[in-house]
């Protein structure tokens, strides 16, 4: 649901491009766009977007939940420092320590040094939704009106009553992180921690903005649209940034939570749909042409005479699309043959006439 370009489109590789491959792919662009190479303002996104495409392709589980589920199913099962963690023996063999790469992926995170105050980050929301097998042939679009916490729009966020401001905090001056030092025996520890005063904001409100209480936030409602992709199965989906706001900081993800409902006709098992087909047992034996029913509509099959109990027929093409490509799974059709319970007496004396000429 994210919007990020292919990882294979974005290292210039294929699905089949093998992982050594991959990683001489990803050093040569690496070193192309590495940030203290490469100067332009778009340097260190690019660079970021190529690691972050390796990390996921340089992993043989990771690469094949992508190739099994797409970016959904990443975004669903790692955190961005999941993803990037694995990888980091291999950056450092590439970039070497010095190569700045600790300092780079710490950047990603919002966090230099390990000194400075980290970004908050608002609460992801579980959002529990069923989708039908033909949701998941087409994919749908969600329109839904979420409640969360919101920033508040009477201040903006700041928890400033509107026309009065904050000032800076004097027990930090305004830095929002205090220095201790401490003495053990010979050595003398310097630890850096969030003000206590101003809870590592920098700043004191003076005056609350009476609708959130001087929190910046408060309880509200949005309306938020996103795509389920077609191919979609159980599990948990990420929207980025859709959970619970907070002022100044990273929203929490949306993580949408799917179940596909059972179907009247069809069963599915990952990409395939199985189908049970009754026929009676002179069609079986004489053959005959019937129309069964598909995900997309209705398809013409040929039961061939002398067709047996539980004969499997597979339609290519006609199962559940692949949710990272446009390939399709196939339908399989499980031939039922009905023995009839009961013979009417002219039907009888037909069947045992038949097993005369039989015999
Ligand atoms: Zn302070
Ligand atoms: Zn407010």
């Amino acid at each position: 649901m994210a919007t990020k370009r292919d990882y294979y489109e974005v290292l210039g590789v294929s699905k089949t491009t093998p992982s050594n491959e991959i990683k001489t792919q990803y050093r040569k662009l690496a070193l192309k766009f590495h940030p203290d190479r490469n100067k332009s303002a778009e340097a260190g996104e690019h660079f970021k977007e190529i690691s972050e495409a390796y990390a996921v392709l340089s992993d043989p589980e990771k690469r094949k939940v992508y190739d099994q589920y797409g970016q959904a199913g990443v975004d669903g099962r790692y955190s961005s420092e999941d993803i990037f963690q694995d990888a980091r023996g291999d950056f450092s063999d590439l970039f070497g320590r010095s190569g700045g790469f600790d300092s780079i992926f710490e950047s990603f995170f919002g966090r230099t040094g390990g000194s400075s105050y980290r970004q908050q980050r608002g609460s992801d929301i579980l959002y529990e939704t069923s989708v039908t097998l033909e949701d998941v042939l087409h994919g749908k679009k969600m329109e839904i009106n979420l409640h969360k916490e919101i920033q508040c729009d009477i201040c903006n966020g700041s928890g400033c009553k509107p026309g009065t401001s904050k000032n800076a905090c004097s027990t930090c001056n305004g830095q929002g992180q205090v220095r201790k030092s401490r003495s053990m025996g010979f050595a003398s520890f310097v630890t850096v921690e969030p003000c206590s005063t101003c809870k590592g904001h920098g700043s004191i409100i003076q005056t609350p903005c009476s609708d959130c209480k001087g929190n910046g936030k408060k309880k509200g409602s949005k309306n938020i649209s996103f795509d389920i992709p077609a191919g979609v199965d159980n599990g948990d989906y990420t929207v980025p940034e859709e959970g619970n706001e907070i002022p100044g900081g990273v929203n929490g993800d949306l993580i949408v939570r799917i179940r596909v409902q059972a179907h009247q006709k069809f069963k599915r098992d990952d990409m395939d749909i199985f189908y049970d087909q009754d026929i009676s047992m002179i069609d079986a034996t004489l053959g005959r042409e019937i129309t069964i029913p598909t995900l997309d509509g209705t398809e013409k099959i040929k039961i061939e005479p002398g067709s047996q109990p539980n004969t499997i027929i597979k339609l290519k093409g006609k199962g559940v699309p692949h949710m990272n490509s446009k390939s399709r799974g196939d339908q399989y059709i499980r031939i039922v043959v009905n023995i009839p319970k009961k013979l009417n007496k002219h039907q009888k004396i037909l069947l045992e006439e038949f097993q005369k000429s039989a015999e």
